[in-house]
């Protein structure tokens, strides 16, 4: 039977460590023979250190936990602390599993429990003529606060209170006196201040004594105070049901607003991001709530312990993972066979939660993705001059703002032809991390797989890369073809299969020799590579007449010419 471990983020108050002492207690005793252990442990500032109680549970011969985070919401203690502290406790013990569960809210019996509390605090007045400061824990996680919001509207349901309002103590907005004010505007005289926390410790002291503050100020107020949640047998049954769940595997999260996935207005720059201490700005003591910070602390490893348990679970030890997720990376393929691409782009594309793919980019690198992974062809957004590429940097930006990990798959290298830069300043406009990993480009390696090297000592000191996009005389050319004449060096032409006959008559007039020796090469690295070997003033015909395709590169100079003695041993595709 499977154990369970409660971990608390632990508290400076005395009284706190008490009641989740009491709390693990009580669990104990409510569990009745359905789990197979329970302990409870603080990551920080109390004791019994998790650790310990970890320990005392393997030394009891468990090896399966059920690790359940005592928060109430999941803000970054349950996101990042929690898991990173449980991730050095199966270092510590090789073997040791565990499954995380979920935090204890929102549910029906926290909020009967809230209900209770205010009830006791009104000690019979009414609740029509009562309004409840439901007072949570401030985050800098917006998805946290917004659950502490969810719970005020759900206390507020069929319960005849006159309103419940939602206020934060510390990082968030509106603070206590700023609800309270608020309340106080709309019309309240009585108020009940009910903090929604489990236990006592530093910040429900400090609601009360905000509170009592803001009651000094407003005297012609009836502001009370309800108790915390504490230690009661509701909790020790959500505990267990918590605990069954996650035995199940039953974990259900709701990760789609979450500032650690997914890119939201201010908070951009937690997506991926592990957990950072930070200071409360109105803590009296002005120390870390974090003391230690912790280098493995990953957010959002919230499901389970194991990253493939969970599709959102990045509970990587790397603690700055090669591709954060709502980042992309243009990623150059190399020329088509699976195993040209890059070390580098391969294992980016081993962590891609979504790739988008060119014709020309080696497709067999498609068939080694994860299962899961979704794979957009690029090729199939609408055409035209740019529609085509707005449309593939809409897509890039739009599956990162969702927070993946966004790869852009493209043949050769991605800045030579690939408009590869144009992804990247499309990208930061958007505000999107970008990266880029070079490529084994067609325009050298087409050569080399025919055997043709495009400089020689001797024979060549210098090789021209050039579109032939735009035949020569287009007036959108950039492309100096009087200057490729003169030259003697080897000119490699991309995208010239329709243009290599204008291409070779503008060199022929500019002084190239007309015997130049010239190699097309189709498909290279691919099983049906072809080359075929002419003179300068007959590549047009010969091509044309042995049906060359794209994708091809023409290899135009002296160089051209040791494709006809070849030497090298077949590459084995
Ligand atoms: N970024 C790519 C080039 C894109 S332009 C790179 O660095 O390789 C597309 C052109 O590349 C094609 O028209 C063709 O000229 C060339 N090309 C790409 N892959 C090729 C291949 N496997 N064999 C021959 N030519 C190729």
């Amino acid at each position: 039977m499977t154990a369970l471990v409660i971990v608390g983020h632990g508290t400076r108050s005395a009284e706190g460590v008490a009641q989740f002492a009491a709390l693990v207690e009580r669990v104990r005793t409510c569990a009745g023979g359905t789990v197979g252990d329970v302990e409870g442990g603080f990551i920080e500032l109390s004791r019994p250190p998790l650790t310990d109680a970890v320990g005392a549970l393997v030394e009891r011969g468990h090896k399966a936990l059920v690790a359940l985070p005592l928060v109430l919401t999941a803000a970054g203690h349950g996101k990042g602390d929690i898991p990173a502290a449980l991730a050095r406790e199966q270092q510590r013990h090789p073997g040791l599993s565990y499954a995380y569960g979920r935090p204890l809210g929102p549910h029906p019996m926290l909020q009967t429990a809230l209900a209770e509390r205010i009830d006791a605090a009104l000690a019979g007045a009414d609740r029509a003529g009562t309004w409840v400061a439901l007072i949570g824990r401030g985050s800098t996680d917006p998805d946290a606060n917004a659950e502490v919001a969810k719970v005020a509207r759900l206390l507020w349901e069929g319960r005849g209170y006159a309103g419940v309002e939602p206020g934060f103590i510390s990082l968030a907005e509106p603070s206590v006196p700023a609800v309270l004010d608020r309340l106080r505007r709309l019309g309240a005289r009585r108020i009940v201040v009910a903090p929604y926390f489990l236990f006592a410790g530093v910040l429900p002291d400090r609601i009360r004594a905000q509170a009592r503050e803001f009651a000094a100020a407003h005297p012609e107020l009836d502001l009370r105070m309800a108790d915390l949640i504490g230690d009661c047998d509701a909790l020790a049954d959500l505990v267990l049901e918590r605990h069954a769940e996650a035995v199940r595997g039953d974990i259900r999260m709701n990760c789609d607003t979450c500032a650690y996935r997914v890119s939201m207005p201010g908070f951009v720059d937690k997506v991926g991001r592990p957990q950072t201490p930070h200071d409360h700005p109105d803590d009296p003591v002005g120390g870390h709530s974090h003391p230690h910070p912790h280098p493995h602390a990953h957010a959002h490893a919230h499901a389970h312990a194991d990253p493939h348990a969970h599709p959102h679970a990045h509970a990587h030890a790397d603690p700055e993972p090669a591709l954060r997720p709502g980042a992309v990376a243009i990623v150059g393929g190399g020329p088509g066979p699976a195993d040209l691409i890059t070390v580098r782009g391969r294992a980016l594309l081993e962590v891609a939660d979504v790739v988008v793919v060119d014709r020309l980019a080696p497709q067999g690198l498609l068939a080694g993705l994860r299962p899961g992974v979704r794979v957009v062809d690029a090729a199939k957004s609408p055409r035209g001059p740019s529609v085509g590429q707005d449309a593939i940097n809409t897509v890039l930006v739009r599956h990162a703002r969702a927070g993946r990990r966004v790869v852009r798959l493209k043949g050769g290298d991605p800045y030579v032809f690939g408009r590869g830069h144009e992804e990247v300043l499309a990208c930061a406009a958007a505000g999107v991390p970008v990266t880029v990993v070079p490529g084994v480009t067609s325009a050298v390696a087409a050569a080399a797989l025919a055997g043709v090297p495009v400089t020689h000592r001797g024979t060549a000191h210098e090789f021209t890369v050039v579109s032939g996009h735009l035949p020569p005389g287009h007036p959108d050319s950039l492309v100096d073809w009087a200057a490729l004449g003169r030259a003697r060096g080897t000119l490699v032409v991309l995208m010239g299969v329709e243009t290599i006959g204008a291409v070779a008559a503008e060199l022929i007039a500019h002084g190239r020799a007309p015997g130049t020796p010239v190699l097309a090469v189709q498909d290279a690295g691919l099983p049906g590579q072809r080359s075929l070997p002419a003179r300068l003033d007959e590549i047009a015909a010969a091509a044309a007449r042995a049906g060359v395709c794209p994708p091809a590169v023409f290899v135009i100079g002296p160089v051209a010419a040791f494709a006809a003695e070849p030497v090298l041993a077949a590459s084995g595709h």
